[in-house]
């Protein structure tokens, strides 16, 4: 007698070949934790293009959860820079609608049910079409709340996010936490194709280009869904971006030729692998035993006021800066000379 190999498939987050379980039950992937099946029968094309109220805004529930997802994004918004948000599955626009209400911007929304013609009264723009046939301006925030269980090929739908998205831009997903209730092995909600972990999720973001900036669970749905996974995530730099972008802030913080003082661990980390592109005119040490060291191309030495007198100083260490700068401002090196490393590596938070 012989026995069929069982079926494999790659899981849709992590990728990780795995023995697919046959029938509608959930195949687990045994590296992250993901649990996913084929679209149900029920929820075939079309499915969605059907369905109408599917929130009812009376529920306490309701409120509760459009709170707390208002809270999120005016966390997101306060700061400014954000003039264009995109809700992946905005419903009957509530959430947009309380959003508009908070900042001036424009609030577009993907709704495939009908709920989209209330939210088409509430919202700037409502597409009744999958994200991945939108052609629009680029937004700052796309933000999706239970939308990407829903989703046979989750991959595909971030990378439809991600061709949407302003360079700079951040996504907000939320799903369920595993079946989205603490106490519930499987979600047996025939809309529901993937039970994500943080792991999952957070791979499926990795694959699909993303860093994550945030993460947390417990954030409530409803009475059945009370535990969800959110993250914060951005479109990873490519190195080559990565680069440039830090290469822009020596040009803006020095316009032009400098010189560093401190050649120790910092210098090798954060300067070495990127002198050949920057103007360093020499590197300065008031130790004597790094005098005449060669490194980058340039021979160790104190301070000259003759060579040096008229150039920016980079302070290049972060433990030792305020001595450093200190001793600086005693060999008479005004202040306005003076650049501490920490001003062109530190980010806004
Ligand atoms: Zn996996």
């Amino acid at each position: 007698m012989s026995v069929q190999p069982a079926a494999t498939a790659a899981c849709p987050c992590c990728g990780t070949q795995t023995d697919l379980v046959p029938g509608p039950s959930y195949t687990p992937c045994t590296c992250c934790g993901h649990r996913w099946r084929s679209p149900q029968a029920a929820t075939l094309p079309g499915y969605y293009q059907n369905l109408v109220a599917r929130n009812d805004p009376q529920a306490p529930w309701f409120r509760r959860k459009i709170v707390d997802r208002l809270q999120a994004l005016s966390s997101l918004l306060e700061h400014g820079g954000v003039a264009r948000v995109l809700e992946v599955g905005c419903a009957e626009g509530d959430l947009g609608a309380a959003v508009k209400a908070r900042f001036a911007l424009e609030y577009e929304g993907v709704e495939l049910s009908r709920d989209r013609e209330l939210a088409g009264h509430k919202l700037d723009r409502v597409f009744p079409t999958p994200a991945g046939q939108i052609e629009a301006a680029p937004y700052q925030l796309i933000a999706s709340f239970h939308v990407l269980e829903h989703i046979a090929q989750p991959a595909q739908e971030l990378a439809a996010w991600s061709r949407l998205l302003a360079a700079d831009g951040r996504i907000l997903v939320e799903v369920p936490n595993r079946s989205g209730h603490p106490l519930l092995v499987d979600d047996q909600n025939p809309e529901h194709l993937h039970q994500f972990s943080t792991a999952s999720l957070t791979a499926l973001l990795a694959r699909c280009g993303f860093d994550c900036q945030a993460l947390s669970t417990g954030h409530y749905e409803s009475p059945v869904y009370p535990d969800s996974i959110r993250v914060l995530a951005q479109r990873r730099l490519a190195a080559d971006d990565q680069r440039s972008q830090l290469l822009a802030r020596f040009r803006d913080g020095f316009g032009g030729p400098f010189v560093v003082y401190g050649i120790g661990g910092d210098f090798l980390n954060y300067i070495a692998p990127l002198a050949e592109a920057l103007q360093i005119q020499a590197l300065l040490d008031s130790s004597p035993g790094k005098w005449g060291q060669c490194i980058a191309r340039h021979v160790v030495r104190a301070y000259d006021p003759e060579l040096d007198g008229q150039l920016p100083v980079l302070v290049c260490s972060i433990r030792f800066g305020a001595q450093i700068r200190q001793h600086l401002l005693e060999l008479g090196i005004g202040s306005e000379r003076i650049v501490g490393l920490e001003t062109l590596y530190e980010c806004g938070t």
